[in-house]
């Protein structure tokens, strides 16, 4: 398929993209790289540098597109919650200049990165996709409102889409991992704290309604992500969208987070416990049924001793190519 790949310089993005091109899908990139990296992007890939908004219809205009896989987003909650206004305009209105594009181009097939943050706090868990939807930031927001926008797109115009909604996403596949200029996620800050980049890591909040007082979520591997999005380009059906949650289906707390990584890295990784995040649900923890029911998706690398190892390999591998870098 020739696809257009929106946001391949993110870390999910760039992972997804990777395996299209390995698949052998011709991929076609638009980034902005406002928060991505360019060396991220698949080199089979073609890259445009700039804003979905302002590009899809030319690129869509080229023809011969098959399909979109939208990653391009602006995803940091406390941000959405202080600055708003950017995650509507770079969430919601860019993505309706894409369906529009489509739709203008006749392209009806997409696959859409969504989050559990468009659920809000569960009432239980594990998390189904039936579930009331009621996000707690303006970040789910502006997701939850794009899927209500497909779901209209796709039955008034013939479009066959699928929202993946993405629990706690982490691991690495090769080179490609988690590495962000302003880093906020678990994981990654635990093993900044084991490459000695950080003192120690702050666990927010210990007075959680959970076995150990500590958060819990449903960490899921970066490479099983990508698989769901093949399996989804592959069974669009024109006229309806589909939504499908993707996680392991395991919850772990923040401390056993931080366990499995003094295991896998032999490092002490200082911790201190420091007041709750606004925002945060106390548990998050996904059902994966209906994806792996109805389209076969199979993950294989749920375990968090599998996650957190592959991010670790990747974190020391970036490390060793920063310091063997010319100055
Ligand atoms: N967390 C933490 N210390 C940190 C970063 C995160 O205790 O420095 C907690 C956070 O409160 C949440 C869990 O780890 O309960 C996962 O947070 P993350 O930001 O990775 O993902 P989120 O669940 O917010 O999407």
């Amino acid at each position: 398929m020739k696809l257009l790949v929106t946001g391949a310089a993110g870390y999910v993005g760039s992972v997804c993209a990777a395996v299209l091109c390995e698949h052998g899908h011709e991929v076609v990139v638009i980034d902005n790289l406002s928060t991505g990296n360019r060396d991220a992007i698949p080199s089979g890939a073609r890259f445009i540098h700039g804003d979905v908004k302002d590009l899809a219809a030319s690129v869509l205009g080229e023809g011969g597109f098959d399909g979109v896989v939208h990653f391009a987003a602006r995803s940091l909650v406390g941000e959405s919650v202080e600055k708003p206004e950017e995650y509507w305009h770079g969430n919601m209105v860019t993505t309706l200049a894409l369906l529009d594009a489509m739709v203008a181009n006749r392209v009806n097939n997409l696959v859409f990165s969504s989050t559990a943050a468009t659920y809000g706090e569960p009432v239980t868990v594990p998390i189904t996709e039936d579930f009331p939807t009621s996000p707690t930031n303006p970040y789910g927001a502006t997701k939850l409102s794009i899927d209500y926008a497909i779901s209209s797109y796709a039955h008034a115009h013939g479009i066959g889409a699928t929202s993946l909604r993405y629990f706690n996403v982490a691991g690495a596949y090769g080179m490609i991992g988690e590495n962000r200029e302003i880093e906020t996620h678990l994981i990654p800050l635990i093993l900044q704290v084991a490459l000695g980049h950080r003192e120690k890591i702050f666990i927010f909040g210990d007075d959680w309604p959970t076995k150990d007082g500590t958060a819990v979520r449903d960490y899921i591997h970066i490479r099983d992500l990508a698989d769901a999005h093949l399996l989804a380009l592959n069974s669009n059906i024109p006229g309806t969208h589909r939504i499908f949650n993707l996680g392991s289906g395991d919850g772990y707390s923040v401390k056993e987070v931080i366990e499995m990584c003094r295991e896998i890295t032999g490092h002490p990784i200082p911790a201190e416990v420091a007041p709750r995040r606004a925002g945060d649900p106390a548990v998050l923890i996904a059902s994966s049924d209906k994806i792996i029911s109805e389209l076969g998706w199979s993950p294989s690398r749920t375990d968090l001793r599998t996650i957190v190892s592959d991010a670790w390999e990747f974190t020391r591998q970036l490390r060793d190519k920063a310091h063997s870098a010319p100055r």
